[in-house]
């Protein structure tokens, strides 16, 4: 016997349709390109998001046509999440960081027929649109009296005039909810990247997960600064559990320095605010010196790589804001854990509260964990026992677009590449990426535990921490370091730092000192240059 509830189909534009009927007058304020401030309501979204779609429809793109991005977190992007999608193409956000060749092989593989850039990447565009041979449209985030004359761009228009000329009407097409909505490419640090692509099912689901109150905890009553880009992993979601919600969205365009972010924080009272740790570094480093303090943001979440317990302590006791550590990634849509204490904790000392807040957190409904031994054999929840973390669940990828890579699942699981414990009550931590896990004497060193105790002393400003070869020992852990600006630290001093937080021969060989640490396009240390970089080094103890 089946249920006799509607069978209405989780479509994106009934996130759109929702937030424009039920919350219309909610605000959405974007630091634009130009360097100004642009305020409008998402009924505003939704008309221009209908807007957008007639032009696609105009320029006859056919249902599951991939139409991509190159922008930053701004309303035209967000009324192109919406048109894309609701419309039944498939929204391609790409992220500007990557390498121009990058970004060209990704556009030729998704088969991109429009492009959709804010004028920051027309010098990006210019170099590589002569390479983009699928490409019929390109579109410049910009008004019409704004478009270069000479670009050398063909096909070049503006985004004011592209959707000015079309009716903001328009319905909704009803289809397959399982239809392809957006995709993301990963990073590929390995090979040639690889793209997830996720559903309208999948992502309203996550929408749904993302809203509730042990994950992003968001509200009607939240002004929500996503400052983690649109073009990575859709904002890790939040644009869509906005439009569920009708939360107020602060937008940062370009301008992530801290104190462009600070300024956006104050001006429009952002309760809530999400993004990388580099991000909230520069934020940090931009509210010492200068003695600023909040006037309204209370949480924080930050995830995409290890947050050091050094800045939830800044967060935490010298501003008051919760942060809320967070792990996941593209290939899971991206949440997969998020970090917030149960009932029982809530009477522990706050060093051992502590101790859990470092933790990435318990799985969200949606996703199931595990951790496995070299034989796939499944370890146990103890805390310690350390293993390749699987996970599965509706918004975790089942294989990558076009089939790439071949299936790579394992008996129904996504091996994530991380190596992590589980506690009994299922708080999971990352203790290493496989391939940047330090194997010494037989046993397991975190290099995320030997960098988080270099970050936490007052000189140091990045930390990275490699294995290097050893003849006795395989490998060794040596830590490369960024002294803050005007700060002095010597290796004896940081070696010694380590004494008593870690055990003996965990203690890292050798601090190298940096000029700086190499990053990837998301943001994360890239620590296969950082080994070139290293290549000549020999460890003092060989
Ligand atoms: P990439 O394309 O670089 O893989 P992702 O955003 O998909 O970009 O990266 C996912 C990876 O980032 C995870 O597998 C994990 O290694 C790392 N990561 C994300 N969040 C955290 C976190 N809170 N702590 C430690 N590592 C994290």
């Amino acid at each position: 016997m089946l249920g006799l509830m509607q069978n209405r189909p989780l479509l994106i534009s009934g996130l759109i349709a929702h937030a424009e009927r039920h919350h219309g007058d909610g605000e959405i304020v974007s630091r634009r390109v130009e360097g100004d401030i642009h305020r409008y309501q998402w009924r505003d979204v939704a008309r221009r998001s209908r807007q957008v779609a007639n032009a696609l429809d105009a320029m006859n793109l056919l249902f599951s046509d991939r139409v991509a991005t190159l922008a930053w977190n701004g309303y035209r992007h967000l009324e192109l999440y919406f048109g894309v999608s609701g419309s039944g193409r498939v929204l391609h956000t790409i992220n500007p960081r990557l390498h121009p060749e990058q970004i060209a092989w990704i556009a030729n593989h998704a088969e991109d027929q429009v492009l959709c850039f804010d004028m920051t990447f027309l010098p990006l565009v210019q170099a590589v649109h002569a390479k983009c041979s699928t490409i019929k449209q390109y579109v410049a985030l910009c008004e019409a009296d704004k478009l270069p004359q000479d670009s050398g761009i063909p096909n070049l228009v503006s985004y004011e005039s592209w959707i000015g000329g079309q009716s903001p009407e328009y319905e909704w097409p009803a289809f397959d909810e399982n239809s392809a909505s957006s995709m993301c490419y990963t990073s590929g640090t390995t090979g040639n990247p690889k793209a997830a692509l996720y559903s309208h099912r999948s992502t309203i689901l996550h929408a749904y997960a993302a809203a509730l109150p042990d994950v992003m905890g968001l509200s009607a009553r939240d002004a929500v600064l996503p400052v983690v880009p649109m073009f990575h992993v859709n904002a890790w979601g939040i644009p869509y559990s906005a439009a569920l919600t009708g939360c107020k969205l602060v937008f940062p365009g370009p301008a992530l320095d801290g104190k462009s972010v600070y300024e956006l924080v104050e001006a429009e009272q952002v309760t809530y605010a999400a993004g990388v740790p580099t991000v909230w570094q520069m934020l940090l480093g931009h509210l010492k010196p200068n003695g600023l303090r909040f006037s309204s943001l209370k949480r924080t979440v930050i995830g995409g790589s290890a947050c050091p317990p050094a800045m939830i302590d800044a967060f935490r006791e010298d501003y008051g804001v919760e942060v809320l550590h967070a792990w996941g990634m593209t290939e899971m849509s991206p949440l997969g854990t998020l970090c917030t204490l149960k009932n029982k904790h809530l009477t522990m000392s706050p060093e051992d509260q502590m101790k859990i807040r470092l933790k990435q957190g318990r799985a969200i409904y949606g996703v199931d964990l595990k951790i496995v031994g070299d034989a796939g054999e499944e370890l146990p929840w103890d805390g310690k026992t350390f293993g390749d973390l699987y996970v599965k669940g509706p918004w975790v990828v089942r294989e990558y677009f076009k089939g790439e890579g071949g299936d790579p699942l394992v008996n129904g699981w996504f091996p994530t590449g991380d190596v992590a414990t589980i506690d009994p009550d299922g708080y999971m931590q990352i203790t290493d990426r496989s391939k940047d896990v330090i194997k010494s004497g037989g046993e397991w060193i975190s290099s995320i535990d030997i960098e988080n105790i270099a970050m936490a002393h007052p000189a140091v400003q990045m930390a990275a921490c490699v294995g290097m070869r050893h003849p006795k020992w395989d490998e060794r852990p040596v830590v490369a370091v960024v002294k803050r600006p005007g700060m002095e630290v010597t290796r004896e001093e940081l070696l010694k730092f380590y004494e008593g937080k870690i055990a003996k021969w965990q203690i890292p060989d050798d601090v190298v000192f940096v000029e700086t640490i190499p990053l990837g396009a998301t943001g994360k240390m890239l620590k296969t240059r950082l080994r070139e970089q290293l290549k000549d080094y020999k460890l003092p103890t060989a």
